[in-house]
């Protein structure tokens, strides 16, 4: 194990446990991550004694500041890149409505069982008769080895004490590809209403770590095999299921989302392009209709998807910003590029998807390749094969009439100027007309041209030019 703890700052903590006498640990994410070769930026040390009294001995040996919470009982401070937090060891209990812990010191082992999980719970010495050496009394190491997410206490008590920790179980299972143990999986399913004391915003960070990962599906499998979905989340649980009428089914929502999501992921490693896949379809339960001879159809379901965004965003508390509006125009438009792929794909209606779509034309197309999930070989040939005709017609357009972030050619105070009116309907009707026209190709996207067409038009209206002195 020693060879693990090579960078410098161990053998100042080494020097510190022998000055003050004092044992101490590294313990957590940074040890867990130690055997799984993931690189880590934070380490905790836990002490058996005053851990605030300890990290200041540290920062006094580095020349360091210290940063103190005096409230929590620990202290921070930094050492070149990592950043290194001290605690006293520490056993807990808890009250029913509360996250937070009634705090005794207590020794190793009580701090190491108030740990979430076993593979949280690993330390290594820092002191001088065993530096180096692990101490694993839950068999955390051999969980990393079968790649379980299992809970020192009994899972019950767990996730009852702390509720986030149902999320953080699945978050770490997301993360890193493990399976949670059959018993804690029960336990979340018994505990699961406790949910309800916990922040939606760390909720929200569980989530959203979750949706960063490789392959989200893992915990969004889990949340909804829980329960826990339905209660954090009751709109996308709600896509869960298929209906059947006269022999007729549709795609199972739920699942298909999670598809979609996992290809997403494929090719972008961005936060709202995530969530826009995770909401693309969100609007199908309620725009859900069975027409006779026909079929299932969901009408309208990227209008109403779209409505559905900012309320979604609220509820978990997810910023009412930019970032909202993004996902609510890839919702909006996630049907337009599959409906131009099955059809002839014309000049206009490429030059009306780049018109619409502006900045957010690349993002989209990425969500509609990672919305075809069919699993015929032969449709999905189809769709990309025309999907890169319509990229390719992108780029012509977009080299043509430049429509990304379009501003018309001839503002309204050009036509008002030119035609000596004041603000009102004719001015609108122009400008429609010359936009109607460059979308739909009949002049370009230049003064010149909207100019002349504006003349033509005009005189049609029965307006006439003012001529300047
Ligand atoms: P990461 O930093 O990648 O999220 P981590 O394991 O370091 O993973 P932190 O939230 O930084 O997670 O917490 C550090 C350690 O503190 C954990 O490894 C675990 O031992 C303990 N811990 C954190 N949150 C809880 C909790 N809610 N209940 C019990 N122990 C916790
Ligand atoms: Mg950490």
């Amino acid at each position: 194990m020693q060879e693990h703890l090579q960078n410098p700052i161990f053998k100042v903590l080494a020097q510190t446990v022998a000055q003050t006498q004092t044992e101490a640990y590294v313990i957590g994410g940074f040890v867990r991550d130690l055997f799984l070769n993931r690189p880590s930026k934070d380490i905790d040390i836990v002490v058996l004694g005053n851990g605030i009294e300890f990290a200041e001995k540290v920062g006094l040996h580095l020349g360091t500041k210290v940063a103190v919470f005096k409230n929590f009982g620990t202290a921070m401070l930094k050492y070149n890149d990592l950043e290194i937090e001290f605690v006293g060891a520490r056993k807990e209990s808890y009250r029913a409505n509360s996250r937070k812990p009634i705090v005794e010191n207590g020794t190793l082992e009580d701090d190491q069982l108030r740990r979430d999980f076993t593979i949280n719970a690993l330390a290594i010495s820092l002191n001088p008769a065993t530096y180096g050496s692990l101490v694993d009394p839950f068999a955390g190491l051999a969980d990393l080895e079968h790649k379980l997410i299992r809970t020192p206490l009994d899972p019950e008590i767990t996730f009852s004490d702390d509720p986030l920790r149902m999320m953080r179980a699945i978050r770490f299972a997301t993360q890193l590809g493990f399976s949670i143990d059959e018993t804690a999986i029960q336990a979340i399913k018994s505990q699961k209403e406790r949910i309800s004391i916990v922040s939606k915003e760390r909720i929200t960070d569980e989530l959203n770590k979750i949706i960063l990962a490789k392959q989200p599906s893992i915990g969004f499998n889990y949340l909804f095999d829980t329960g826990l979905l339905h209660l954090i989340f009751p709109q996308m649980a709600n896509l869960y299921g298929v209906e059947i009428i006269r022999g007729k089914g549709h795609k199972d929502n739920f699942y298909h989302t999670l598809q979609v999501l996992d290809n997403i992921c494929e090719t972008s490693d961005d936060l709202w392009l995530r969530w826009a896949a995770i909401l693309h379809d969100i609007a199908k339960p309620a725009t859900k209709r069975f027409e006779e001879g026909h079929g299932w159809t969901f009408h309208g379901h990227e209008d109403k998807g779209a409505r559905m965004v900012p309320q979604i965003f609220a509820q978990l508390k997810l910023p009412l910003n930019e970032k909202m509006k993004f996902v609510q125009k890839l919702v909006q438009l996630h049907l337009r590029p599959i409906v131009l792929a099955q059809e002839k794909v014309t000049d206009s209606a490429v030059r009306r998807l780049l018109f619409e779509a502006g900045e957010e034309i690349e993002s989209l197309m990425l969500l509609c390749n990672a919305d075809v999930t069919t699993k015929n070989e032969y449709k999905i040939k189809k769709y990309r094969n025309n999907f890169e005709l319509v990229k390719q017609k992108l780029k012509d357009v977009e080299e043509r009439d430049q429509l990304r972030n379009w501003q018309p050619p001839i503002s309204g105070n050009d036509i008002m100027e030119t035609f000596g009116l004041a603000a009102g309907r004719e001015v609108g009707l122009l400008k429609n007309a010359i936009r109607e026209a460059i979308l739909e190709g009949e002049i370009k996207n230049s003064y010149e041209e909207a100019f002349h067409f504006m003349l033509e038009k005009a005189k049609e209206l029965g307006l006439v030019q003012v001529v300047k002195p």
